[in-house]
Order: C-alpha cells, then sequence, then structure tokens
C-alpha cells in the first residue's frame, strides 16, 4: 500500500493576528460554498493524480506507440466533466513521444474516460434512475435540486439517455419455468418534414404517397426462473412477435447441430395471435392469460359482433366456470391420485363445456365470439396439467406483467411526449431492469464503476 500526504494548499491571507471565531466560520462556508467539493476534486485531479500518471508512464514502458517511446511533457489540456458532485474543469498533461510524434494522454486513458465522456458513469446512473419515473425536463430539475453544484439541461440528459448502454438485456436463460409476453400501445414521433421529403420523392417517380401511423406498440417479455425469481427478457418496438421469437430462439440455440432448446415450459399470455404464433418456438406449452378471457369476448360480442345484451350475459356467465377449477392449498406430496383424477374430471368438463359454449354462439351467428372461444379453449388449462404433472404452480394470468405494464404505461403514454421507436424501447428497457431485476441493474453499474478499494483520502493535520 502506498500511502502519499498530499500537502494541499489553502491559501490563507492574513492581514495581522486579529479576526473573530465567527469570521473563520463564515470565510470557510465562503471557500466551501464558491469552490465546493468540485474545487477540491479539481485540486486532486490536476495537481496530484495527473503528475503521478504522467511520471509512471515516463518511468515505464506504458507506451506502445513505437518500439522505443520517448516521452516529452507536451502542455496541458483542460476538460470539463459533470459529476454529482458539480460541473468540474480540471487540466490533463499530455505527452508526445519524440520518436514517432505520436501525442498519450495518460490520466484519460488511467481513468479509462471514453472519447468525448462528458459525464461521470457514476452520475449517468443518477440520471437514468430519475428519467425512469419523470420527464427528462422534470428529472433535469429534481436533479439539480439535489446537487446544487450541477449544471445541464435536459437536452444533454435526453442525449446522454439515448447513449447509454445501462439498457443492455440478454435473454440467455435455460432454466425458465415461464416466459410472460405483453404489448401496449404509446405515440409514435413521426417526423413530418422527413415524411413530405419522401413523398415528393415519390410523387416526382409516379409512386403512392407513404402514410405514417402515430401508433406504436412496445411489446415486453419476461422471464420466472424455477425459483419464482422474475428476469426482465427484453422489449421492442420496431420488431414484430415473430421476430422477437427468432432472435431469442436463435440466441439460446447458437450451434444448429444440436437439437434446439426451448427457453420456458410455459408460455403466459393473452389471445393475440401475432404474440402467441411468434413466441410459440420459445416455450414447450401455452396458458392463456384467463383473465384476459372475459375481457376480451365482452367487447369482441358487444362492439364487433354488436350482439344482444342477453347473449352477451349468457356467454360471460359460462365463460365465468373456467375460474371454479383451483390447485389445492397443500404439498403437492399430499395430493391423492383420487384428487387429481376428479380434478382432471373437471377440466375435461370445463373444456365440454367451453365447446359447447362456442357451438352455441356459432349457432346464433357470432362467429368471432365462437372462434375466439375455441381458439383460446385448449390453453386453458395448461397451468393446472402441469401442476398435475410436475408439482410446479405457474401462473394463470399476466398479472406480473401488468403491473410492470402500468408503471411503463406512466412514463411512456403521456400525451405531450412523442416517443421515437428507439427511445420507447431503451425507456421500457430501463424501468423493466430496475422494477422486475434491480440486483442486476445495480451489478450493471459496480462493473461499470470498476470499484478498486485502492484510494482512501482523509483529513490529516497540517504538514
Ligand atoms: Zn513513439
Amino acid at each position: 500500500m502506498i500511502t502519499k500526504n498530499i500537502a494541499l494548499n489553502i491559501k490563507t491571507c492574513l492581514s495581522g493576528l486579529s479576526f473573530s471565531f465567527d469570521e473563520l466560520i463564515l470565510e470557510t462556508k465562503n471557500l466551501f460554498e464558491t469552490e465546493g467539493i468540485p474545487g477540491f476534486l479539481k485540486v486532486i485531479i490536476s495537481f496530484f493524480i495527473d503528475n503521478m500518471v504522467i511520471e509512471h508512464w515516463k518511468a515505464s514502458d506504458e507506451a506502445s506507440c513505437c518500439p522505443s517511446p520517448h516521452l516529452n511533457r507536451s502542455g496541458k489540456r483542460s476538460k470539463a466533466i459533470v459529476c454529482s458532485l458539480g460541473n468540474i474543469d480540471f487540466e490533463w498533461t499530455l505527452l508526445k513521444c519524440r520518436n514517432c510524434n505520436q501525442t498519450h494522454n495518460p490520466l484519460k486513458e488511467f481513468f479509462g474516460l471514453e472519447k468525448n465522456q462528458k459525464h461521470s458513469n457514476e452520475f449517468e446512473k443518477i440520471c437514468m434512475e430519475a428519467v425512469a419515473s419523470e420527464s427528462f425536463r422534470r428529472s433535469t430539475m429534481t436533479i439539480k435540486k439535489h446537487n446544487e453544484k450541477v449544471d445541464f439541461n435536459h437536452r444533454s440528459l435526453h442525449r446522454w439517455f439515448m447513449r447509454t448502454e445501462s439498457d443492455a438485456i440478454t435473454a440467455k436463460y435455460s432454466d425458465l419455468e415461464v416466459v410472460l409476453g405483453d404489448g401496449t400501445g404509446y405515440k409514435k414521433f413521426v417526423s413530418q418534414t422527413k415524411l413530405e421529403r419522401e413523398n415528393k420523392i415519390k410523387e416526382k417517380t409516379g409512386q403512392k404517397p407513404i402514410e405514417r401511423t402515430k401508433r406504436g406498440e412496445v411489446k415486453i417479455l419476461m422471464g420466472i426462473k424455477e425459483d419464482k425469481t422474475i428476469v426482465p427478457l427484453g422489449a421492442w418496438t420496431s420488431e414484430s412477435w415473430k421476430t422477437v421469437g427468432k432472435m431469442i430462439h436463435k440466441l439460446n440455440n447458437p450451434n444448429k447441430k444440436v437439437a434446439p432448446k426451448k427457453l420456458a415450459n410455459v408460455l403466459v399470455a393473452d389471445g393475440e395471435i401475432a404474440l402467441n404464433n411468434g413466441l410459440g418456438i420459445l416455450a414447450h406449452r401455452r396458458q392463456r392469460c384467463l383473465w384476459h378471457i372475459p375481457h376480451e369476448l365482452k367487447p369482441l360480442m358487444k362492439y364487433q359482433e354488436k350482439a344482444a345484451e342477453e347473449d352477451i350475459k349468457y356467454s360471460l356467465n359460462q365463460v365465468h366456470s373456467i375460474f371454479q377449477i383451483d390447485i389445492p392449498d397443500k404439498d403437492f406430496g399430499d395430493v391423492s391420485i383420487e384428487e387429481k383424477l376428479e380434478m382432471n374430471e373437471k377440466i375435461k368438463a370445463c373444456e365440454l363445456q367451453m365447446k359447447l359454449l362456442s357451438e352455441y354462439l356459432e349457432h346464433k351467428g357470432y362467429d368471432k365470439a365462437s372462434t375466439y372461444v375455441s381458439n383460446a379453449r385448449s390453453s386453458l388449462f395448461t397451468y393446472l396439467r402441469y401442476w398435475m404433472k410436475t408439482g410446479v404452480v405457474t401462473p394463470k394470468v399476466t398479472s406480473k406483467l401488468e403491473r410492470l405494464m402500468r408503471e411503463i404505461g406512466r412514463r411512456i403514454k403521456k400525451s405531450a411526449f412523442n416517443w421515437s421507436e428507439k427511445g420507447c424501447a431503451k425507456m421500457t428497457r430501463i424501468i423493466l431492469k430496475i422494477i422486475t431485476d434491480p440486483k442486476s441493474w445495480e451489478s450493471f453499474w459496480d462493473q461499470k464503476f470498476k470499484l478498486s478499494g485502492n484510494i482512501k483520502l482523509s483529513f490529516e493535520g497540517i504538514s
């Protein structure tokens, strides 16, 4: 361990040995209010760390620009960085190789700063957590309120958000019990000037003008592991469910020669056909979200088929029977064969009831509702059959996702703001990570901070 006492030069101008205790307090306050902690950090970096790194580079073979580097000091440059302590301006020394003329920036490499990096990683974390819960403008105000020395605007914040890598999610798993999928709408930004420009070209070449809808959909996927912990799998705005399914399948099955593995045992989702077809590749079985069935059937009959009120009432009554079968509230090992057989009978009776309902609806001329019920029938009780086979309880509704969807909706559905496809997907992924998997969110940043425990600072006496 290297312990080094740095003599911090604090200029004390004394005009005679007579000043009051209160004066000293107010003067100290004045120094720290004007210069503050950023001033302290600036001194530490510019006069201590920079020098230490430069000396190390000159003495060792850190530079690999040419076979025999010969380094000379080549002036200083100033650098501005926004961090949680405030906006810091410091100086770093450049070295030039006399042999090959290449310029080196040792302190930049030592700190691992990226090209044009204008803010610290620890500050980026604060920023991303802020924008996950409120708008860019509001986040800017909140952060500034808590960190008085920090100065930046919401446009910078948006730029940092669009460049952050903290939204990355890898959907690589082999131990998932359940995969849950759902989509929600948002107002998409459509550049009118770009659209007009494109349509002008189309007009000239005799093509039909294109229309761009403002309706976007963000697709969200998460998994539940054997130990019931939740993992985020991703969020997309530009890709179809089919593309999403293929992408994740490929990620988990990189080798084509090995028999493909499924990501999860059960897929739980609502009745959206594109979703079910697109994600079918990811799971062995499918469970229709039971909550969605009456909630989708009612508007379908009412608005699309203009069904009579009493027919809707009758159908919903019939559908209600799907909620009547429950997993017994005891250990799987204590469930007798008789109980399982009884449950099997109940399932079959309920499926028959749905078949009869589908036929009734068809007879009444409600073709869409009839198809809806008949499609749902085969995947209503997957969770029960899976439990009877394995003893593992999997969800019969997507409610775990819906809470998350509400949280995401709160942030992306604000009418005043139009999201770009990229921005909306990024924001959704960040919220998804923070809510469902806070541990891996923290560990992403820990890796980024590269904390070594190698530097400790403390106040000592005056030398
Ligand atoms: Zn060189």
